[in-house]
């Protein structure tokens, strides 16, 4: 518990001296009602009117991640509740720092990562007869419809309810974002220290177990025993319950085969027996029961219909979906058999209820699955062995490849498109949580925010495979990342462009295309300027000597990567979304 902020000797009115009570104050009381909680780390960015409360956590003892922009230290806040089940606090001034948050705390919302936005505001008098205060916005009015839960405190002694609200609100059900609203004026305010104290409240069972109704679970079990050509699809929310054995013993037990959405990649092992990742397009098209286990049926999923799904074939197939949330059920097609609850007790009760005597998945369809499988990998390993004289993404991830097996406990940090989309496919993982990306918006800019949380919260060895495009974003971070030298090392796939850089301006004017970017450009000087490593590669050679020597040093470490710059495709694997191409097709 902080010490109080002052204690003073005062003269009472018959003249004695007496000991005034110990005052605390609000940003104190901020302090310990996270302190509290478990909450040991903050990322954000000084300024009025929260410069103090970063300089007071640190000295407190908290760990206080400045960044550049708020954005970034929004991204590493979403990605460190993720890692963690805590909610992660990214702490801003004043409108265009919460603006800046905003983009973040949204994200981490739609990816059910658990998160807390607070910001300084301005005062409430001025803002709500919006007479033009510094920084004047209605924050709290901005940010409700776009996170999960908002709250404000205006007086110090009910900072510890704010704070548990929010706690409770981030981690509780489908995890998400919150915004705490703190007016400049709140900091200053003071109250007896014991009193404050005792208005603290360390939450209890934030995320309490939700275990499943026994009918769901038998309904579900009855649904699956019919199956001939039954599927497993492991989503992001199964890597986030940290349910990792039973979620294990489900696959192995059932013997059905799986696939992992890219953030449960590692789950189980890419190299499981069962995996049917490289068999994606097969075992979507065929499979007649479908066991959604936290992962929606959004787009990344085609909605669970159309030619992905085997369009008219598939009439009959069913679905089994386990989720926290009982509207996430029916939202796309019909769910013959939801299950809600929390993965750990669903999938535990699912696996008790089939037993030892449970029959495994018909061999037929499971030896189909396998050897489309393999012959797949085979044809993979092939492009991957070749080796172009111009770096292209498959020989450049080839190295990528290798360095993940060697170092499984490493975390990959991936956005772009053509970067994603090749790496997302090309390197497996063999551990959970150690793939962190784009998630459900598919948003550009979490880069350097996530791998800067992921090198503060686990310690850990961070490798971050970046497009060029997707790296512009979030660059000045590398500044942050050598500050606190991190042992982060970034490699940016450099084709010179968005999705490349062969682009030419059509009008033949003096401006280059929309999607290009300055050729040849060092990106690895903006890492040298700041004092980390800077490496030029532009063979798999010194691609792959770079990220050792990286790795073996654990310095902050940046590779231009030089890729063929007429590689990529327009948007990735995602060109269908292009409003002139989907209208072709
Ligand atoms: P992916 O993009 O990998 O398919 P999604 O983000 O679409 O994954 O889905 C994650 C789902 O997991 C969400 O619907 C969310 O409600 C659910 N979820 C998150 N945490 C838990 C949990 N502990 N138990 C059950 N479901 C969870």
């Amino acid at each position: 518990m902080t010490t109080p902020t002052q204690t003073e000797a005062q003269t009472d009115a018959s003249g004695t001296s007496a000991a005034a009570p110990a005052q605390i104050d609000g940003f104190h009381l901020v302090i310990d009602a996270l302190k509290l909680n478990g909450i040991d780390t903050i990322f954000g960015l000084p300024g009025i009117p929260i410069t103090d409360l970063t300089r007071m956590a640190q000295a407190e003892g908290m760990r206080m991640i400045s960044f550049r922009h708020e954005q970034h230290a929004g991204n590493a806040a979403a990605a460190a509740g993720f890692l963690t089940q805590k909610p992660g606090i990214c702490l801003t001034v004043s409108a265009p720092g919460f603006l800046n948050g905003l983009t973040a705390l949204t994200n981490a919302t739609t990816n059910c990562f658990p998160m807390i936005l607070i910001s300084g505001s301005s005062e409430r008098e001025i803002v709500d007869l919006q007479q033009g205060d510094y920084e004047e916005m209605d924050q709290l009015a901005i940010a409700k419809p776009l996170c999960k839960a908002a709250f404000r405190v205006l007086h110090a002694a009910d900072i510890g309810v704010g704070i548990a609200r929010a706690i409770r609100s981030a981690v509780s059900g489908r995890p998400g974002g919150v915004y705490l609203d703190l007016p400049a004026k709140l900091f200053a305010q003071t109250m007896d220290a014991q009193v404050g104290k005792r208005s603290l409240i360390k939450v209890v069972d934030a995320a309490p177990r939700q275990l499943p109704a026994p009918e769901a679970v038998q309904r579900a079990l009855d649904l699956l025993k019919t199956a001939k050509r039954p599927l497993i699809l492991l989503g992001k929310g199964a890597a986030y319950a940290q349910a990792d054995a039973a979620v294990r013993a489900l696959v192995e037990q059932s013997g059905i085969p799986y696939l992992p959405m890219s953030m449960a990649k590692g789950l189980l092992p890419d190299n499981h027996a069962q995996s049917a990742s490289a068999a994606r397009s097969y075992v979507l098209a065929e499979a007649d029961v479908v066991v959604l286990v936290g992962a929606r049926l959004n787009w990344l999923l085609s909605h669970g219909k159309g030619k992905t799904w085997g369009g008219d074939k598939a009439a009959g197939r069913q679905f089994i979906q386990i989720d926290i949330s009982p509207t996430e059920a029916d939202s796309n097609v019909a769910i013959a058999a939801p299950l809600v609850g929390d993965i750990g007790s669903v999938v535990s009760a699912m696996v008790a209820g089939m037993g030892a005597n449970w029959v495994k998945a018909p061999a037929e369809w499971t030896a189909g699955v396998y050897e489309r499988r393999d012959k797949n990998i085979a044809k993979m390993a092939e492009t991957l062995a070749k080796n172009p004289p111009v770096m292209n993404f498959q020989s450049a991830l080839a190295v990528v490849r290798e360095v993940i097996k060697a170092n499984p406990d490493a975390i990959l940090v991936n956005e772009g498109a053509n970067t994603l989309d090749f790496t997302r496919s090309i390197v497996d993982m063999y551990l959970p949580r150690k793939r962190l990306d784009v998630g459900t918006w598919g948003i550009m800019g979490i880069g350097m925010g996530f791998a800067v949380a992921a090198a503060v919260v686990t310690g850990k060895q961070v490798l971050a495979i970046e497009g060029d495009s997707a790296f512009g974003f979030s660059g000045m971070e590398v500044e942050t990342i050598c500050r606190y030298n991190l042992p982060i090392c970034v490699v940016v796939f450099n084709n010179n462009g968005v999705y490349r850089g062969t682009d030419v301006n059509p009008s033949g004017g003096k401006d280059v295309a929309p999607t290009v970017f300055v050729k040849n450009a060092r990106y690895d000087k903006m890492m040298e300027a700041f004092g980390g490593v800077g490496v030029h590669a532009t063979t798999p050679q010194e691609l792959s000597k770079g990220i050792a020597d990286a790795f073996a040093s654990g310095k902050p470490t940046l590779i231009n990567a030089v890729i063929d710059e007429t590689a990529g495709t327009e948007s990735g694997r995602i060109t269908m979304l292009n409003p002139t191409v989907g209208k072709k097709s």
